[in-house]
């Protein structure tokens, strides 16, 4: 798979522990339960320990993970880890790197997942136009097709976006009253776009991008400017391993287990207490996707009918 990103809580922790992987410096533990919103668990990495990931994720307090779904495939697999693993839950798209698969028979897979109730957002999905993998022409039809899709099950929408922030904005604004809510995942554009974000009423997902001193300065001045309820965290993991952690990481691969670190980094560019952040971003994730509160299913989505 390619680097994508530069690109109430159900579990229990009594009996959680940490294996050898996670260095003594490296095991940390959230004052307040958090949501990963962006977990790529169905990545390779993770194929050989991902019992052991997701243990160490709950003696970390990250109590609740979203399982990224970018294409049919891995989508399929999020789901099955999301029946796999109580507080696991997953979402389906088509990144834009693949928007060139876009196709009628894509598209009817993934309305099909998408009334799944594993199935918490739509997406993987948007624009890319720092690599181009897809053509822009293909990207904003296959972005446009899944924005239907989102407005067709009623789910939030989970959405990729860099060096595309006028068109996102542009296309977003034509949609915004027929879809129900969406996140701009690992957000690292400017301050005008994400005041043209916040002026669409989205929410904004951060990751371990504001650790690193080559090119999270901007964010770090910026973050104070998202209001508090709209703010979700997330690793994007294995992809932006924090670079400023207090020990070397051999494998250099990002797991659930180090949001601790990152959230302590943001709580720190914001001047917020890290357990009233993390305790506010986990509210929000929840309300956000829907997400089941003291084992009580919310209602999630709406059958496509209704409109
Ligand atoms: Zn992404």
């Amino acid at each position: 798979m390619r680097e994508r990103c530069k690109g109430a809580l159900p579990l229990a922790d009594t009996d959680a522990t940490f294996d050898d992987f996670l260095p003594e410096a490296l095991r940390f533990r959230s004052p307040a339960p958090l949501v990963d919103i962006g977990a790529n668990l169905t990545h390779d990495s993770f194929a050989r320990d991902l019992e052991a990931v997701v243990q160490r994720s709950r003696a970390a307090n990250v109590t609740t993970l979203i399982v990224t779904g970018t294409d049919l495939a891995h989508a399929e697999q999020a789901v099955a880890l999301a029946q796999r693993f109580p507080g696991v839950y997953a979402t389906a798209g088509v990144h834009p790197h693949d928007a060139s698969r876009w196709d009628t028979d894509l598209a009817a897979g993934m309305a099909e997942l998408h009334r799944r109730p594993e199935v918490v957002a739509v997406g993987e999905c948007g624009l890319d136009f720092n690599r181009n993998f897809s053509t822009p022409a293909e990207q904003e039809h296959a972005f446009e097709a899944q924005l239907g899709l989102a407005a067709e099950s009623g789910k939030p929408l989970f959405i990729h976006e860099r060096d595309a922030g006028r068109r996102m904005r542009e296309m977003l604004k034509t949609w915004r009253d027929d879809i129900a809510d969406a996140v701009v995942h690992c957000f690292t554009a400017d301050r005008d776009t994400l005041h043209g974000y916040l002026d669409l009423d989205l929410h904004i997902g951060l990751t371990g991008w504001i650790c690193d001193e080559r090119r999270g300065h901007h964010l770090r001045e910026l973050v104070k400017e998202i209001p508090l309820e709209r703010l979700m965290v997330e690793t994007d993991c294995p992809y932006l391993l924090p670079r400023d952690l207090p020990a070397k990481l051999k494998g250099r691969r990002n797991e659930p287990a180090l949001l601790p670190w990152i959230v302590r980094e943001i709580a720190h560019w914001r001047s917020n207490d890290e357990a009233e952040l993390g305790r506010a971003t986990s509210e929000t994730a929840i309300r956000f996707f829907r997400l089941p509160l003291n084992g009580e299913p919310q209602d999630n989505g709406r059958p496509p009918q209704e409109s």
